[in-house]
């Protein structure tokens, strides 16, 4: 049995006050029966000590929005997986797509990456999706498999369980389009597909999150799929009730 997982995104948005409230808020609405479900957040890396701090005597999680595929040295701007583990850090989401387009990342340094944030002891959280181009020429499978095999054939066998995967359509992300329940859901099996073939038994262990434009209102219905198993969540993870309501219905 997979453990619901759902993780905040916050991409480059917060200040020290804002993080505080927020922070505040999710610790006091945390109640006993989210700990059937992981949850963990992903503040800006330069707010990851404050983050650290405030939620260190809750459940709630930490992660990083992105690491360098290199181990230390002149790599001017970058934030290593060592340091981020030093922060407290779980997860490392990877391969983000505003990662992919904006910043020119290939599959290749996602799988480097992935290499690193095993390395220093957390869990990579690799994200795949389709462009609407891709959706609309009927690629839509064949390029999140593709970005998926990408980083199975790199990380070690041993590891490959640990993966957690997030499916996130470029189309859906921040413009308030959500993949219908069922779209979701067929990309979830054909990842699965994907993760039998690599190793045997590997779709019944790990874990895949659905993200794109999920709120409080289809998160239900999203997460009731069955290959569904949590979330990655941007703009609804800045505000409290909409984040704790989306972790209850994982
Ligand atoms: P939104 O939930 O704002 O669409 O963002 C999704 C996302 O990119 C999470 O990583």
């Amino acid at each position: 049995m997979r453990k619901a997982l759902v993780i905040g995104n916050w991409k480059m948005n917060g200040r020290q006050n804002a993080n505080e409230a927020l922070l505040n808020a999710l610790t006091a609405g945390y109640d006993n029966k989210l700990e059937r479900v992981d949850v963990a957040l992903c503040p800006p890396s330069v707010y990851l000590a404050q983050a650290q701090s405030l939620l260190q005597a809750g459940s709630i999680e930490l992660g990083a929005q992105n690491v360098c595929a290199d181990v230390e040295g002149a790599f001017t701007g970058e934030v290593s997986a060592g340091m981020l583990a030093e922060f407290g850090c779980r997860w490392v989401v990877i391969g983000h797509s505003e990662r992919r387009s904006l910043y020119g990342e290939a599959d290749a340094q996602v799988a480097e990456k992935a290499k690193r944030v095993l390395d220093a002891g957390m869990t990579p959280v690799v994200c795949v999706g389709e462009t609407l181009d891709e959706r609309e020429s009927g690629l839509a499978l064949q390029r999140v498999q593709s970005q998926l095999r990408a980083v199975l054939e790199e990380v070690p066998v041993e590891h490959l369980a640990e993966l957690v995967v997030a499916y996130e359509p470029v189309w859906a992300i921040g413009t308030g389009l959500t993949a219908t329940p069922e779209q979701a859901q067929e990309v979830h099996r054909a990842l699965r597909d994907t993760l039998a073939a690599q190793q045997v038994e590997l779709d019944e262990k790990v874990r895949i999150l659905y993200g794109g434009s999920v709120n409080a209102a289809n998160a239900d219905a999203l997460f009731a799929q069955p290959d569904i198993d949590g979330g990655l969540i941007g703009g609804a993870s800045l505000k409290a009730d909409d984040f704790l309501a989306i972790c209850r219905a994982a």
